[in-house]
């Protein structure tokens, strides 16, 4: 067992506080991981404050982890004491139905067992997440950082961010000559711009913040439509191969529905405390449009994603915090005040504790 120094929510309406726990003692197929960097999702938040339903508390969230190895099971052939890793949204799943079979853990039939406020496979006990400064993970959800060291605070959005609108890009199989929309710009909305211009998409960023902007075109887009005014929305009508739309909040969704072309798929991974109202039904048949939704991405297309981001030199935007800060992070986070990442310095959580 070792002590790990942590930032805990003990309830949905309390402040998150230092908080210590004991991780689990290293079994043969686990590695231990002294965390680097965590990123801080709004997924983070929507878990902490029980939005998305009843929190176990205490409640350390925290997805977006990039560490080094400590030490490694007997069974551990990937990785060695030292080299730096991820950890994403998923630290085990059931790993005997198809899903899993095919690498989809995330879909796994039995429920995946998230980095936090989750289950873990045998001993049912509610996992406990990134925001604390180490980690026991089984090795088939450990993931290989091959980016620059100087670049991985930077990385460990990748870990949610970067995966969650990489997946549907490329299940949408979107590439050159492909127009495509992102829809809201945070934490993944700027890696979905990024993303898509990387695969060679003419990306359009739609956002609510005329202030983004200038920072939209620098990210990779090449158009930017401030999605309130009804003039700018209308002059792209019909024109989209595809949209997808990472708003954290309740919106219509017919004014995106009527800027896909015929066949187009607008896909949510923005996952709203409430349910957005109703589409319009004429909005989809007119034009065969479909409405579809994708959860972050397997592991084997997570280790894809960090090699393609490596690779095309890819990292997130951010803004480092102390862990200290995390309550202001969330305030800022709930005005849309983020560019466009936060990400905890995790050698902050033990002066934290003091
Ligand atoms: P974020 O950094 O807070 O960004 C969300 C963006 O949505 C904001 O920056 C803003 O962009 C836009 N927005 C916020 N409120 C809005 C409103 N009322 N109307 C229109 N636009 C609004 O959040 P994030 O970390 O990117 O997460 C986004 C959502 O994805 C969250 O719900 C999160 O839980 C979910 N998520 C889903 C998955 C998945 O697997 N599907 C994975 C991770 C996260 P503009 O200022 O540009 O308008
Ligand atoms: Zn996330």
């Amino acid at each position: 067992m070792t002590l790990t120094h942590a930032y805990a929510a003990q309830s949905a309406t309390t402040p998150l506080a230092p908080f210590t726990f004991e991780r689990r003692t290293p079994t043969a197929r686990d590695v231990a991981i002294d965390i680097l960097h965590c990123g801080v999702c709004h997924s983070d938040l929507h878990t902490a404050k029980s939005e998305w339903g009843p929190a176990v508390f205490p409640c350390v969230p925290g997805h977006e982890i990039v560490g080094r190895v400590t030490a490694i099971g007997g069974d551990v052939s990937k990785f060695k004491v030292g080299d730096i890793v991820g950890v994403g949204c998923m630290v085990d799943s059931c790993q005997h139905c198809q899903p899993c079979a095919d690498g989809l853990e995330q879909y796994c039939d039995n429920g995946m067992t998230g980095t936090y406020n989750s289950q873990e496979q045998v001993s049912r006990a509610n996992t406990l997440g990134g925001y604390s400064d180490h980690i026991v993970v089984f090795e088939k959800f450990v993931l290989k950082v091959s980016h620059d060291e100087k670049d991985l605070a930077a990385v460990a959005p990748l870990l949610c961010a970067g995966i969650t609108t990489y997946s549907p890009l490329r299940h949408w199989k979107v590439g050159p000559g492909h127009k495509v929309g992102i829809v809201g710009l945070g934490g993944l909305g700027h890696m979905g711009v990024k993303i898509a211009a990387a695969l060679g998409a003419h990306v359009v960023l739609f956002t609510t913040s005329p202030g983004k902007s200038a920072d939209a075109l620098r990210l990779g887009a090449k158009e930017v439509v401030v999605s309130k005014n009804a003039d700018e929305m209308k002059a792209h009508k019909n024109s989209f191969d595809f949209i997808l739309n990472t708003v954290a909040a309740s919106h219509d969704l017919d004014p995106f529905l009527a800027l896909l072309k015929m066949d187009g798929t607008m896909t949510l991974v923005g996952a709203p405390s409430t349910p957005h109202p109703s589409p319009g039904v004429f909005g989809l048949i007119t034009k065969r449009r479909s409405i579809a939704g994708s959860m972050i991405g397997g592991i084997p297309e997570t280790q894809e994603m960090l090699d393609f981001c490596a690779k095309h030199n890819i990292v997130s935007d951010i803004e480092v915090i102390k862990m200290s800060q995390i309550n202001e992070a969330y305030e800022r986070m709930l005005r849309n005040d983020v560019k466009y990442r936060f990400v905890i310095d995790m050698s902050t959580v033990q002066q934290a504790h003091k």
